[in-house]
């Protein structure tokens, strides 16, 4: 069966673990995408222009802004993030299935255009883990460190706007949630009206058949 593919919206706190749970996804489910977001921030190290995100300058991001080529975007630790528009919406129409993985005001912003999508937030399983994963990553200051301990805990509050809560213990098992939910959400009636129109116009709908 043709049709659209699922847009599914993943966010949660620095340090939830979304990025290693959506790369898990990704590697069991080649033929669904992710989003490759623009920056203004610098790549971290080992990041790759173009695979991490695309990493430009605020001019040409903020030229984008004006040329409404982003779905979303928002500014997150200071720098600017964005969604392609063309990107997801092409993808989407050709019947794939498309991951965003972003932060809340840019999931909000999604969720105000496209109600058919799907809004996972991913929750660490205490925070002391939270905080120790935050911590565990080294790439950045204290200060650094203890602003994204702050806002993520600020931004836990935000879960009620989603349609989905995920606990990331143990990365298999926060897979195998998502999938769940994605498998779920394709048996929606609503997305599958189409079908169902198809499949009841191959009925004989005459009644004499009962006499
Ligand atoms: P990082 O700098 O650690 O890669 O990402 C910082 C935050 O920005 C994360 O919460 C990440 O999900 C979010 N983010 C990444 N890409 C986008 C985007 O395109 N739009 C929005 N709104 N947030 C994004």
């Amino acid at each position: 069966m043709g049709g659209k593919g699922l847009l599914i919206v993943i966010s949660g706190p620095s340090g939830a673990g979304k990025g290693t749970v959506c790369q898990e996804y990704l590697k069991r489910h080649p033929e669904t995408l992710l989003s490759i977001s623009m920056t203004t921030r610098a790549p971290r190290k080992g990041e790759i222009d173009g695979v991490n995100y695309y990493f430009r300058d605020v001019e040409t991001f903020e030229k984008l802004i004006e040329e409404d080529c982003f779905l979303e975007y928002a500014k997150v630790y200071g720098n600017y993030y964005g969604t392609p528009k063309g990107f997801v919406k092409q993808k989407l129409l050709s019947g794939r299935d498309v991951i965003l993985e972003i932060d809340i005001q840019g999931a909000l912003q999604v969720k105000e255009k496209f109600h058919e999508g799907v809004f996972i937030f991913i929750v660490p399983p205490t925070m002391e883990e939270l905080k120790k994963r935050i911590e565990g990553r080294g790439s950045e200051t204290a200060e650094e460190l203890q602003r994204r301990f702050n806002s993520s805990f600020k931004e836990l509050q935000f879960i009620t706007r989603y349609n989905y809560m995920v606990i990331n213990d143990r990365v298999e098992d926060a897979v195998m949630k998502i999938e769940s939910i994605v498998t779920a959400e394709k048996c929606r009636v609503e997305r599958n009206m189409s079908f169902y129109s198809e499949l009841k116009g191959g009925i004989d709908n005459d009644l004499s058949i009962f006499r």
